[in-house]
């Protein structure tokens, strides 16, 4: 039904669908709605695809903002949509609710960040983890954080790009210039991180989640996760105590937590060594709390956060 009631759509206006569309957000401008619908995974691909489909495309985040996207499970629904959406952004390997739900669906057109992405090993900025892989499963699995490296997010950008382009053709130019676009604002992004992190007093930060491997890889940060890359994993009394060494050998001041997760382990943990807390967002969702409206404005908070803790100049 869906492909017959589209290129209808295009023919006859938007006039008649302009009531059922409103409720899917992006319709209120009055701007012409091509009835592309795109599925992403969680809020980093939201964000992409919002800005590269721009009012051609209406995207549903299959992670409720404020949940947090590991465990995710998906609705009837939501599981539904995977077969009907012109487009599903996902990443396989990340959220196994999704994986398992596109192996019974047929989606029509898919962009997994894992096809083009490339990744890091779990633990790579973090010695202090692998000298006890013992204690983690985790060793030999890669870390999934892929968005916290701006340049990885253009990447994606791309993809979903030529992904909209082949369900469009006629908006392709629309679709390209949305994303050069996009494109500038990321690599503007990526340069002030760069400069802003070239020349800290300290290069250690210590995180409630390991998150960060990607953001500390590309800027020659190292990363210590009281937690591995599982956020809501307990930690050990002994990993407890090893964070606790590390961040009085290196002289860290901050010990960082994320909105969407308990900040209690981090709390207690500079509580005992008299340190600070801040937030560094691991953007796997967007909440009124985040400190920002978008992915680049709380990638901005987070190098704000770390310029703090680091002592950068
Ligand atoms: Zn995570």
């Amino acid at each position: 039904m869906t492909s017959l009631l589209r290129p209808l759509s295009l023919v006859l206006g938007t006039a008649l669908l302009a009531g059922s569309l409103a409720a899917c957000g992006s319709a209120q401008t009055g701007t012409p709605a091509a009835g592309l619908t795109a599925a992403v995974a969680f809020y980093p691909f939201e964000f992409v695809v919002e800005r590269v489909g721009g009012d051609l495309v209406d995207v549903e985040n299959l992670t409720t903002p404020g949940a947090e996207p590991h465990d995710l499970e998906l609705t009837p629904k939501q599981v539904g949509l995977l077969s009907t959406a012109d487009l599903v952004v996902f990443q396989s390997g990340f959220q196994p609710a999704i994986d398992t739900a596109l192996e019974q669906a047929s989606p029509q057109r898919t962009v997994d960040v894992a096809d083009f992405v490339e990744f890091l090993p779990a633990g790579e900025d973090d010695h202090a983890e692998e000298e006890h892989a013992g204690e983690e499963d985790e060793h030999g699995a890669l870390d999934p954080h892929t968005w916290l490296d701006p340049t990885n997010l253009a990447a994606v950008a791309e993809h979903v790009r030529d992904a909209l382009a082949q369900a469009r053709p006629e908006a392709a130019a629309e679709f390209g210039s949305n994303t050069d676009a996009l494109l500038a604002e990321l690599d503007t992004l990526d340069k002030e991180l760069s400069a802003g992190l070239a020349n800290c007093s300290l290069r250690t930060f210590i995180t409630s989640h390991a998150a960060f491997g990607y953001l500390a890889h590309r800027y020659d940060l190292e990363q210590v996760g009281i937690r591995g890359l599982e956020p809501d994993a307990e930690p050990s009394a002994a990993r407890i105590a090893e964070v606790q060494q590390i961040a009085t050998r290196e002289g860290v001041t901050t010990i960082f937590f994320e909105t969407l997760v308990s900040p209690v382990v981090a709390e207690s943990i500079a509580h005992d060594l008299g340190l600070a807390t801040d937030v560094l967002d691991p953007l796997e969702g967007l909440t009124d709390a985040s400190r920002g409206s978008d992915y680049l404005e709380v990638m901005r908070a987070n190098l704000a956060a770390l310029q703090k803790a680091n002592s950068c100049s």
